[in-house]
């Protein structure tokens, strides 16, 4: 994932100039839970946030989402990405505006906001003009990408505050819980995206395969546009929560005999595991012209057999979070369906015991972060 800045940007101490434009920035500090290195637990920290710009919003942090992502790259698990320390995760943001650039329009302090994975993108590549931000070559991702403005890497949510370009910043539907509505930014639009690509609509079969944060999105995403959703997971004690989802059934997927009922005959299936799995296993469960996309993002490649694709025209394929517009428009189809995610809301202070749950499939079905907690310390 090319997340490197590679353009013009000149980082000099905290002045910051983008191609013709230059602008001195003055600094504050922010309380924050960092991981220090590879081996060490999440804890309490200061950071350094920018002073808002005027195309800036400030937002003071209220929840924010743990995705499994966070827990690869605090353990310096993704070989393509690698960590730089100290990391604070965290791109499922929901808060409330404090300030606002003298060039910001469409917010003001007081109003709800949310960010999601990107805080900036270069404008001007074919994505960008395209409003694909989320393939710009030059995208800045919420914590872990280089920080033009202050030097080092972005510091994400898991923080009572965040200054960002104004362009990456969402509205919020006022109906929506807001611990609940912290995971759409990432969980949300990473299963709403592909399914609005594929054609996910009333009439198609669609498999879910595996029922964490992302994959029960997924359920409630795929149930809203009409279609028939079957589940696959390796917890059978998931089973009653995936038809609570809606979801129309459930197969425990270590279950060859129940595999094997629903071979070729899914129009679509999404694929959010985190871990080493057969994939093959769930290629086959696909009909003519269908679909398997990868949103899980496990570290070790998969092996793929060829024959499982070529009977019936099979195609795989994978898909990154979404654009920013399309994030806009999935948030707002939640307003109106109101749909949050399942949350167990924690204070800052369990974060590391959330993390070691979320590795053993253990979170029904995120958690989210109830920032208040971090004025506890
Ligand atoms: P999560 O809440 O931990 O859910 C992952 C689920 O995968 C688990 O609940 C479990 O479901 C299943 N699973 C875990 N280990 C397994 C194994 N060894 N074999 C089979 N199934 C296993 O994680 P998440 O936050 O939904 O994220 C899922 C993946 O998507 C992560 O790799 C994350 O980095 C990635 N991600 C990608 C994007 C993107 O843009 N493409 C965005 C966000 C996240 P069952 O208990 O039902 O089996
Ligand atoms: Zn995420």
């Amino acid at each position: 994932m090319p997340i490197y800045h590679t353009g013009s940007e000149t980082v000099m101490s905290s002045t910051t100039q983008v191609g013709s434009k230059s602008e001195s920035r003055g600094k504050y500090k922010a309380e924050a839970y960092s991981a220090a290195s590879v081996s060490s637990p999440l804890a309490p920290t200061t950071i350094p946030r920018r002073d808002p710009g005027e195309h800036d919003v400030q937002i003071e942090i209220l929840f924010c989402g743990i995705c499994h992502s966070d827990l690869h790259q605090v353990r310096n698990e993704w070989s393509g990405i690698p960590t730089v320390y100290p990391c604070v995760p965290g791109h499922e943001i929901i808060g409330r505006v404090t300030k606002v650039g003298s060039e910001v329009t469409r917010f003001k302090p007081g109003d709800l906001a949310a960010v999601g994975c990107l805080v900036d993108s270069d404008g001007n590549c074919q994505e960008c003009q395209a409003g694909l931000e989320q393939f710009c070559p030059h995208m800045t991702l919420t914590y872990n990408s280089p920080d033009v403005h202050l030097g080092g890497v972005t510091y994400g949510g898991y923080s009572d505050s965040i200054v960002v370009k104004e362009h990456f910043v969402l509205r919020v539907p006022s109906n929506l819980n807001l611990a609940g509505a912290a995971p759409l930014l990432c969980a949300g639009i990473t299963t709403y995206s592909p399914m609005r690509h594929w054609g996910v609509t009333k009439g198609k079969k669609v498999g879910v395969v595996g029922l964490g944060g992302l994959g029960h999105m997924a359920i409630k995403f795929a149930h809203a546009f009409g279609a028939h959703v079957v589940v696959f997971t390796t917890s059978a004690n998931k089973k009653e929560d995936a038809l609570r989802l809606g979801a129309d059934d459930v197969v425990i997927s270590r279950n060859t005999d129940e595999m094997s009922k629903h071979k070729g005959s899914f129009d679509f299936v999404l694929d959010a595991v985190s871990a080493e799995h057969d994939i093959n296993a769930f290629i086959q469960l696909l009909g003519r012209d269908g679909n398997i996309t990868l949103v899980g993002a496990p570290d070790k490649p998969l092996s793929v057999s060829a024959f499982s694709l070529l009977f019936n025209r099979r195609s795989l394929s994978g898909s990154l979070i979404g654009s920013i517009a399309e994030t806009q428009e999935m948030l707002d189809f939640c307003g109106k369906h109101n749909i949050t995610a399942d949350v167990e809301v924690i204070p800052i202070q369990k974060v590391n015991e959330a993390y070691e749950r979320m590795s053993r499939a253990d979170v029904k079905y995120r958690f989210s972060i109830d920032m208040a907690s971090l004025k506890s310390q």
